[in-house]
């Protein structure tokens, strides 16, 4: 098997639909949601003709996931391509999309996923939210990019120094509907072990890992495909610094 090991174990470890850090077996995989067998949707406006680019542009979580590092590694030493940046990939894509990754990550101005992981137009569908939380709305988006979409897999990725994440662990009561992030970080750090080492950007990776696992877990759409093998879910790491990526364990 051409697998990268330290690529592979996360995703394996999510694509068993759940967590590593659960200390128990998985639970059964639910049955399919209702809708599965109802009777298709409308044709999905979205959707790309019959014969075009292939859902996930023919890649599986795990080629998905190694197509976005080698991206990062070209941001990182400043070497990016054009590919799938320019007008014709824009005429390629207005028929419809095919993203080979959901990406959940911060708001902040400095982690652009499409610049981070050097991919274009159509290649990844993307859910920003500050601190990378979620919350039923961006659930629904995920879903919809999974169900209709086919996208592979879903990358949920926390950055260093996360404002946030910050603000979470500051002790001090958030304003206005900030507080609603704030508070979502702290029930994902609720029960975990105290931070070593940056408390920041500990409470950032468990924050991140926390998000991956609601999202692996979710019914009735995202947790069959998880435990089917057919979606993969990962949580990573953005330095501000270096520029790279790096999956969280
Ligand atoms: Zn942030």
């Amino acid at each position: 098997m051409r697998l990268i090991p330290t690529l592979v174990l996360p995703m394996l470890l999510v694509a068993n639909g759940v967590a590593e850090d659960h200390g128990h077996d998985p639970a059964p995989a639910p049955k399919p949601p209702a809708a599965a067998n109802k009777p298709a949707p409308a044709a999905d406006p979205h959707a790309a003709p019959p014969g075009s680019e292939p859902a996930g542009q023919g890649l599986d979580a795990k080629r998905a996931l190694e197509r976005l590092m080698q991206g990062n590694q070209r941001f990182v030493i400043d070497v990016m391509n054009k590919s799938h940046k320019d007008a014709d990939r824009r005429t390629e894509v207005a028929k419809g999309q095919h993203p080979i990754a959901i990406v959940v990550c911060c708001s902040d101005s400095r982690v652009p996923p499409e610049q981070l992981f050097d991919v274009g137009l159509g290649d990844i569908f993307v859910v920003r939210t500050a601190g990378n939380v979620i919350d039923a709305i961006g659930l629904g988006s995920i879903e919809y990019a999974v169900a209709h979409l086919h996208a592979p897999l879903i990358v949920v990725m926390g950055h260093e120094r996360c404002g946030a994440v910050t603000a979470a662990i500051s002790g001090e009561t958030a304003p206005g509907h900030v507080l609603a992030i704030t508070d979502k970080i702290q029930d994902n750090l609720i029960g975990t072990e105290p931070a070593k080492g940056d408390p920041v950007d500990q409470a950032m990776r468990i924050n991140a890992k926390a998000v991956a696992r609601q999202i692996a877990e979710s019914v009735p759409i995202l947790r069959p495909q998880v435990a089917s093998g057919a979606l993969g879910v990962v949580a990573v790491r953005y330095d501000l610094d270096d520029g790279k990526v790096e999956l969280i364990p």
